[in-house]
Formats: structure tokens, sequence, C-alpha cells
């Protein structure tokens, strides 16, 4: 089975990735992963893309879907794929279905882990970190016992950066402008089932395999 991973920031894609990789012996390619081979092979994409990498430019989606393909090619896949951090666009995701029509590296299933914004932002804003001992809190959900220190080693709590209300709405929006377009594409498709991602792992999990056929 192929299938494609879509989440935003805080929905857990990461972890449910790791699960389905294991569940279904399949082999999990993020971009990332495709341009390090690509380009530790010195195959020719690899050398193009390295070129626009050097010069801190993109690297233009032709490239881009011909390194997944070549990548993909390489690969034993007997079992399948899971596909995460691509496509990134409506652009890539149209290409990609392009170079892999009639093959059997099409992608069979899409899962969309969805939250909705006000758990997100919740669960993210209160989250509290000890400068000292790395402890992570939750003002709501798990504070510390010592309110503005931490439990354990009497540390300073601190929020991070990235933890706003602000810088969140920016990593949200910076996903949805790309991820709601491919949404839409594969939906037209029939191919994607979402999950509520804002549940126990346990039953995100649960539901996970429930879409992908396997009903246990
Ligand atoms: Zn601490």
């Amino acid at each position: 089975m192929n299938i494609l991973i879509m989440g935003g920031p805080g929905a857990g894609k990461g972890t449910v990735s790791s699960k389905i990789v294991n569940q279904f012996k399949i082999l999990h390619i993020s971009t990332g992963d495709i341009f390090r081979s690509e380009i530790s092979l010195q195959t020719e994409l690899g050398l193009t893309a390295k070129k626009y990498i050097d010069q801190g430019l993109l690297v233009p989606d032709e490239v881009t879907n011909a390194m997944v393909k070549s990548f993909l090619e390489k690969q034993d896949i007997s079992n399948g794929y899971l596909l995460d951090g691509y496509p990134r666009t409506l652009a890539q995701a149209e290409a990609f279905d392009k170079l892999v029509k009639g093959t059997d590296l099409e992608i069979d299933k899409v899962v969309a882990l969805e939250i909705p914004f006000d758990v997100l932002s919740s669960r993210i804003t209160g989250r509290r970190l000890c400068k000292s001992c790395g402890a992570i809190y939750h003002i709501t959900y798990s504070p510390s016992k010592k309110e503005a220190d931490c439990e354990k080693c009497d540390g300073v709590l601190y929020q991070r950066k990235d933890d706003t209300l602000e810088s969140l709405e920016v990593r949200l929006e910076e996903y949805s402008k790309n991820a709601n377009p491919i949404l839409t594409y594969y939906s037209s498709k029939g191919l994607v089932s979402t999950v509520d991602a804002n549940q126990s792992l346990e039953t995100v999990w649960k539901e996970t395999l429930i879409v992908l056929g396997e009903n246990k």
C-alpha cells in the first residue's frame, strides 16, 4: 500500500508515521531523505538540486518530482511506501501523479490528521519547559506542583519562543495554504480519510488502522 500522510503542526504526524511504517513494513520516505540520498549518490538530479541548495534557493518542482520518482525506483517498495512531507504543494502533487500514473507507485491512500485550532492553541501556548532539566509542563493539563518553578529541580520554567499564538498561527497558515489544495485534489479522487488527532494516541492509531483497512 502506498500512503501519503498529511498533518499540520502539533497533529502528531511523526508518531503516527512511525507506527504506520512498523505496522505495514513499508518504506518511510521524507523529502529530506530523498535529497540526502540523491546528493550523496551524486546522481544528475542530486547534483542539480545541490546547485540550488548551495545558492540558498528553493529546488524547482520538476527537479524535486523527478528526484522523488528516481529515488522510489531504486528502493525495495514491494510492500509500499509512506510519503511524509511530499508533495508539499498542489503543483508537486499533480506532477507526481503524472509521473507515476500506471505504475505500482501510485498513491493508494491519503491519511489527514486533523486537530481543531482552539485545542491546538491551548496545547501549545500552555506549554512550559524547565530551563535546568528540560522537564515539560502544561499550565492546565500538567502544571508544576511548585507553580512557576520546576517540581523536580526547582529550575525556572519558561515558554519557548515558538510556542506563542502568533507563531502557531503563522505555522498553521503556512501549512494550510499548501495542504488544503492538496487535500481537495486527492479528495476529488476519493483517496482522503481524515483522522481526528484530538484523541489519545491509542484512539488515533485505532482509527488510522481502520481507514487503512486494518480492522482490529
Ligand atoms: Zn527542572
